[in-house]
């Protein structure tokens, strides 16, 4: 097994192999960025078991969040400019269109569920910061550091890089922009886990779960608690999420945009590439691009159909997603929009 949670060995399939594949699923499924191996398996188990689909989508999702080598979620997750661990995370529920998101909550590891308390327990739709924490405390949660060593230590080792170093010549925060876009020595890191899940008759919940951009301004909200960036579905039509740099999702209203695509008839993969082409065309700010205009960072794209066809895009070559359609957990290639120039 790869020691990279977020790299788990891919299985030995060719790109079209694997597009083809997810075109011509059909029945229940589960699907995951590339860290949700276990997750996709955890979550097939529990719909298995007749547990509701947001409550299999959330149990998936769950591994990553107590998995201290996943540095990009729950517990182990890299902290922001501050060095505290700060989550977001939304569920979703075709079968009520339910939503329940918090934003930038510390010191609970189980972002996922707390989501999907404020979903079913409370009249609201997306708590934030201390609110957040507030509702998780008097839901049951328990308060504790999420910052492991390994954390802690890329932190100090990312504030000792701003040692006499200017970040920026120009009045403005660069901390916790996206890896690669930012001044040379000053790359951050994303991650985060996206699970979505269908059965048999076309009902479908989702999860998006993570600590953010590590390194980021207290307080920024990333997609991935945002219904429509970073996670969305409609019952009987499909459900899509994100990960990469949140502010281009959120921008674009990616994942919502995903699921219209399908919608309007294209397949799940071309449904993100589509997507993909449109984040591509309105990224504009010259320090996100690369010497070719094209983005200089990475957004990756899940599509779950509600009849089980699945698929994946990402903007650059060499992203992969985890796939369980019930027998078995795969590691299949995402397709891609660039590709990436060798070595
Ligand atoms: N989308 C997440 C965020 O911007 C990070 C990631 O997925 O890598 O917070």
């Amino acid at each position: 097994m790869s020691s990279d949670p977020l790299k788990p060995e891919m299985d030995d399939i060719a790109l079209d192999e694997a597009i083809a594949l997810g075109r011509d699923h059909r029945g229940p499924c589960a699907i995951a960025s590339g860290n949700g191996r276990e997750a996709v398996r955890r979550a097939t188990v529990a719909r298995g078991k007749g547990r509701p689909l947001v409550d299999a989508a959330v149990e998936g999702v769950m591994v990553a969040e107590d998995d201290p080598s996943d540095v990009s979620v729950g517990f182990g997750g890299l902290p922001n400019a501050e060095g505290v661990v700060e989550c977001d995370a939304c569920v979703m529920d075709s079968a009520t269109h339910g939503v329940g998101a918090v934003g930038a909550l510390r010191g609970i590891r189980h972002a996922s569920r707390v989501a999907l308390v404020v979903m079913c327990h409370s009249p609201h739709s997306l708590l934030a910061g201390e609110g957040a924490l507030a509702f998780a405390k008097a839901h049951g949660f328990t308060e504790e550091d999420l910052l492991t060593d390994r954390a802690r230590e890329a932190w100090n080792r990312w504030r000792g890089g701003q040692d006499g170093k200017r970040l920026s010549d120009e009045d403005r925060w660069e901390l916790g922009d996206t890896h690669g876009a930012g001044p040379a020595g000053f790359e951050t890191t994303t991650g985060t886990i996206h699970l979505s899940i269908c059965d048999d008759d076309g009902h479908l919940a989702a999860c998006t779960t993570t600590s953010g951009l590590s390194f980021k301004h207290p307080g920024r909200v990333g997609d991935s608690p945002l219904c429509g960036a970073g996670i969305y579905l409609e019952d009987g039509v499909g459900s899509a999420g994100c990960t990469g740099r949140g502010e281009s999702a959120l921008d674009t209203c990616a994942s919502f945009d995903v699921v219209r695509q399908m919608e309007r008839g294209l397949d799940p993969t071309d449904a993100c590439l589509r997507v993909l082409q449109r984040v591509a065309r309105l990224t504009k700010a010259p320090r996100l691009l690369d010497d070719q205009s094209r983005p200089a960072f990475n957004i990756t794209l899940y599509a779950l159909r509600a009849d089980g066809a699945f698929g994946c895009g990402a903007m650059w070559s060499g992203y992969r997603y985890c796939v369980h359609n019930g027998s078995r957990a795969r590691v299949l290639p995402a397709a891609h929009l660039f590709l990436r120039a060798e070595g």
